[in-house]
């Protein structure tokens, strides 16, 4: 069964830290982080639905400028989130281009933005292309959690980690899945048809067993309808797999607070992309730098449980020496 999202460093280890996770056969995909994503192709920055930003540094948010100039005029909607600010540092950036024009465009775009704190609010705004980009319907509520974003088959988490500011570090957790099992379905009798589609979104978004579903197929005898329930249909013709976690970690000082936030955001996270911006032996910088050595990052991967370690955000000191912060994060993190 292929996993519901690949994922992929837009610059690699080097260069500036984000992440593209694209869903298979969907055309659809997810940013974490918006430094520079030239490296994405326009036609991957056209299916990004929703892009989470961890914080507002230059490396991890001068890329939205380059985003939009793709998507403007092309599509419709993108759903922009981050920290605290990030409405007010959306519309700076926003104000600081002339608009005069765009409300003529075929293709409006509006950019959603949401802003999550720590203290348990989060802030909501439009900006328009229909309205030159101004502020519109901005409302501010209580956020309980650490949900940012939920839909039918995935849903992203966040957490504050410390960075001298808080930074979000997130979780995108696939939710259940499911594929159909041919030997199985032919084996009841059944053809395929779009009621396994049904049934199979009806199973992700966790309907109620007895929801029915009208199966139809066709056979010399000609067309069948029977009604079934999802609890029926579910172990007769489908396979099911609990979703996988892949994880996002990045600009912290890596304290022993920041440490117990991750094990509980990322508790068994499959795929752990986390920074390692310093070798243990530039500690001090690390620290004065707020952000995680690559013994750190390796601890805090043992620590979660993580099943893979992506290393990313290795800094230019570094240059021709990649291995070693690689090496450095690997070994803590397997050491037995
Ligand atoms: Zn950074
Ligand atoms: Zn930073």
């Amino acid at each position: 069964m292929p996993c519901l999202f690949t994922s992929r460093l837009v610059n690699g280890a080097t260069g500036d830290p984000g992440l593209y996770c694209e869903m298979t056969g969907q055309r659809r995909g997810l940013l974490f982080d918006l430094g520079d994503v030239t490296a994405l192709m326009p036609r991957e920055l056209l299916r990004v639905s929703h892009a989470f930003v961890s914080h507002t540094h230059m490396d991890h948010f001068a890329g939205f400028d380059h985003l939009l100039r793709v998507v403007l005029g092309r599509q419709p909607r993108l759903v922009l989130m981050g920290g605290p600010g990030f409405v007010d540092r959306l519309g700076h950036k926003l104000a600081a281009y002339t608009w005069n024009l765009v409300h003529n465009y075929e293709v409006a775009l509006d950019i959603e933005a949401h802003e999550f704190r720590p203290e348990g609010r989060r802030r909501r705004a439009l900006f328009s292309s229909r309205d030159r980009f101004e502020r519109t319907q901005d409302e501010e509520a209580d956020w309980d959690g650490d949900l940012l974003h939920d839909e039918d088959q995935f849903r992203v988490r966040g957490r504050f980690v410390d960075h001298g500011i808080p930074v979000l570090a997130f979780a995108l957790e696939e939710k259940a899945r499911v594929a159909v099992n041919m030997a199985r379905l032919q084996a009841a009798g059944f053809t395929t048809g779009a009621w396994l589609r049904e049934l199979k979104s009806a199973v992700l978004a966790g309907a109620p067993g007895a929801t029915p579903i009208e199966v139809r197929w066709t056979d010399r005898g000609g067309e069948h309808v029977r009604r079934r329930t999802v609890d029926e249909l579910r172990p007769l013709v489908l396979d099911e797999r609990p979703g996988r976690c892949i994880g996002y970690v990045t600009d912290l000082c890596g304290s022993e607070a920041d440490a117990r936030v991750l094990a509980e955001l990322l508790r068994g996270v499959d795929q752990l992309h986390i920074e390692c911006v310093f070798l243990d032996a530039d500690r001090a910088h690390a620290e004065r730098k707020h952000h995680l050595t690559a013994r750190r990052a390796g601890e805090i991967a043992r620590l979660v449980g993580a099943r893979e370690l992506v290393p990313f955000h290795f800094s230019p000191r570094y240059e021709g020496r990649s291995e070693a912060l690689r090496d450095e994060a690997m070994r803590v993190w397997r050491a037995d």
